[in-house]
């Protein structure tokens, strides 16, 4: 991750030139070209929540930038009436620097969106070691404002007592595996378990949450949850499907034919190594593609 982060820091001469094998996954460089992707998912029938790429801040300069991107996007999705919110990472809004920050920097985003057509702000999750501050953040917000939820991870031992909080609080949340390297003690590992956990915590929220985003591209976990909502009576308004910008693209598009909701997590900006790696480690058919575009310059 190092070596990768620092080949292709933003600041980099091969950033711009390596660009095109992030391209499937990243919607451009700009606020404009994120605008466009939505643009092209809404016509299709999706809504997305954009996320301004970047994370592990240590500058309070920079999480301050990110925040005005953010007010700057908001902006332009209220002008172009775009069907998107959108999602933030915590550690790109200065909780490495100091919790505080990164609470007011939250607050003005969410303050900001109240006027954007959906005012719905995710906050994303990250590293197990930004857990519990990243819930402490989340709640203090959701205290001010409702239009503000949680990512909870399903490989986390301790996420069943999140997602009982999640539901008592009310609050929307985005279920997903998890995308990090975590330690044993802390996360299960090995799938059949991670998927297990996933579709537990996924009927908890079906059934007693409030309208949870269902974020994952495995076929098993999105029939067993079109199953489960249909003996329960829970209707295709109740909850979402979430999928990433550029994975399985026309599985979104059938789901929407099938009649359910989707929403596309699209991320842009120039700090697109870290974001675009975890991809490729993911899965071997992302790693496939971004190969394929290699081979095709
Ligand atoms: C909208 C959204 C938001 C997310 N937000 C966060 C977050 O805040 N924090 C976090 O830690 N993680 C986040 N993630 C990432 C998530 O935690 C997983 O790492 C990621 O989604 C991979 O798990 P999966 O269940 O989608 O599929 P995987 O476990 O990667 O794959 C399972 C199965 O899905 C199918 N599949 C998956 N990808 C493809 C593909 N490209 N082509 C064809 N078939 C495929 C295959 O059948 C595969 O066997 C998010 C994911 C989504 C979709």
């Amino acid at each position: 991750m190092a070596v990768i982060d620092r080949v292709l820091a933003p600041e980099s001469p091969l950033t711009r030139r390596f660009f095109f094998l992030a391209k499937r996954f990243v919607a451009g460089e700009t606020i404009a070209s994120a605008l466009q992707a939505v643009e092209a998912l809404n016509a299709a029938g999706l809504t997305a929540t954009l996320d301004y790429l970047g994370e592990d801040v240590a500058d309070r300069a920079l999480a301050q930038r990110t925040r005005d991107v953010y007010l700057e996007l908001l902006q332009a999705i209220r002008r172009d009436g775009a069907r998107t919110n959108v999602s933030v990472k915590l550690s790109a809004l200065g909780l490495l620097i100091d919790e505080e920050l990164a609470v007011s920097h939250v607050r003005s985003i969410v303050a900001q969106a109240q006027r954007a057509p959906d005012p719905f702000v995710r906050i994303d999750m990250e590293g197990s070691a930004l857990t519990d501050a990243t819930l402490r953040v989340f709640e203090r917000v959701y205290a001010e404002h409702r239009s503000v939820g949680p990512v909870l991870q399903a490989y986390l031992r301790r996420t069943p007592g999140d997602v009982d909080r999640a539901i008592a609080l009310g609050a929307r949340v985005r279920l997903c595996k998890g995308a990090y390297n975590e330690p044993p003690q802390i996360a299960y590992r090995d799938m059949p378990t991670i998927r297990r956990e996933y579709l537990r915590l996924a009927e908890a929220l079906l059934s007693r949450g409030n309208y949870p985003g269902i974020a994952t591209h495995d076929e098993r976990l999105i029939t067993a949850v079109k199953t489960y909502a249909a003996d329960q009576n829970i209707g295709a308004d109740r909850f979402e499907f979430q999928m990433l910008y550029g994975v399985r693209p026309s599985r979104q598009r059938s789901l929407v034919a099938e009649g359910y909701r989707v929403r596309v997590y699209v991320p842009f900006g120039t700090h697109w190594a870290g974001y675009f790696y975890r991809r490729i480690l993911e899965r071997k058919e992302n790693a496939l593609f971004a190969l394929s575009s290699l081979v095709r310059r």
